[in-house]
């Protein structure tokens, strides 16, 4: 099924995100913790794919068990920085071959030791170019791409971030999946500035619940994402308390999606980081807004 189809219902709909395992022996208890989060029935799961390829052979093999075993539309990520075209074009095959027809097409996050590399050579240096390859390969794919609320961190500024956003669109993608944002006017405010510059596919906004105070420093790092003084008094006060801190970031999460909602928005992308956990509280504290 593919993803585009999805996005037309008017009710409110949960996608869930997963990650593959780094390593071998943890296979068995990513696909277990997978697996428990697609019993939830969310309307899609997206498996996310490590840039450069570290974790890459994993993507496929957890996206293909939940979309075989429970039915559940899956959505792989793949990543096209420092990647040759020949590696790039071996994956769009595996896909195909795995019969997945939803792809979130990436550049990913330079690595480390390329930072100051002469990236002039690369096969690919923005997203873009790799949704014209996937384009090219089968034009059946169902594309997403990644936005920014809150601009993305190389970006200089947001009318450039969106105007690069806009190529992507016009390159093909089907629809865009935002970076976490803890505040949800940033998401409003983003959403009326890409309407204005003509990008009009459907916008799924990401929510990472916040479930120990160790995660908030390093999602703000990672995302760079602003934290609003209610969030952070929030961890002052259950951040030394990990089970109160798991409750009361789970309830701002789902207060995010409620506010979301009734603002309009009806499909809303989980970053359930392979928690079963937190994906079943959340799905349960909205049960009767899902009617599940
Ligand atoms: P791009 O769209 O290429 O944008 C990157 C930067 O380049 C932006 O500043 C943009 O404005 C600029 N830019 C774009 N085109 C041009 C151009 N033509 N000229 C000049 N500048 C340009 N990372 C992973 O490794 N694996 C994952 O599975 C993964 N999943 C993600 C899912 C979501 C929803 C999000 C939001 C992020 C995800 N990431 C993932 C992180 C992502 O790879 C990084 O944020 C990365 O730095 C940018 O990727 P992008 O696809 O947005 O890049």
């Amino acid at each position: 099924m593919k993803i585009s189809e999805l996005l037309k219902k008017d009710t409110l709909s949960l996608s869930f995100e997963v990650f593959p395992p780094k390593t071998e022996t943890a296979f068995e208890s990513v696909k277990t913790a997978t697996e428990e989060i697609a019993k939830l029935k969310p309307s899609f799961m997206s498996v996310t794919y490590g840039a450069g390829g570290g974790t890459s052979k994993y993507t496929l093999n957890i996206a293909k068990n939940i979309k075989e075993l429970y039915g559940v539309p899956t959505l792989a990520h793949l990543t096209c920085v420092s990647s040759s075209k020949d590696m790039v074009h071996q994956k769009i095959e595996e896909i195909k071959a795995a019969g997945i027809t939803n792809v979130m097409a990436l550049r990913g996050d330079i690595p480390a030791h390329l930072e100051d590399a002469d990236r002039s050579g690369w096969d690919y240096q923005h997203a873009v170019d790799l949704i014209y390859e996937l384009k090219k390969a089968d034009t059946d794919f169902c594309i997403g791409g990644a936005c920014y609320p809150e601009i993305h961190p190389e970006s200089p500024n947001q009318k450039e971030d969106i105007k690069h956003l806009k190529e992507k669109v016009d390159a093909g993608c089907d629809f865009l999946t935002t970076q976490m944002f803890f505040d949800n006017n940033l998401l409003y405010n983003f959403l009326y500035k890409i309407r204005e510059a003509g990008i009009t596919v459907p916008i799924i906004p990401g929510i990472m619940p916040i479930t120990n105070a160790n995660q908030v420093e390093r999602s703000i790092k990672l995302s760079g994402s602003f934290m609003p003084q209610r969030f952070k008094c929030l961890v002052d006060k259950f951040g030394s308390d990990p089970a109160a801190m798991k409750q009361a970031g789970i309830a701002y999460a789902t207060d995010q999606i409620i506010d979301l909602y009734a603002n309009g928005i009806t499909n809303i992308h989980v970053y359930s980081m392979n928690k079963p956990d937190v994906a079943r509280k959340i799905q349960g504290n909205l049960s009767d807004i899902l009617g599940k």
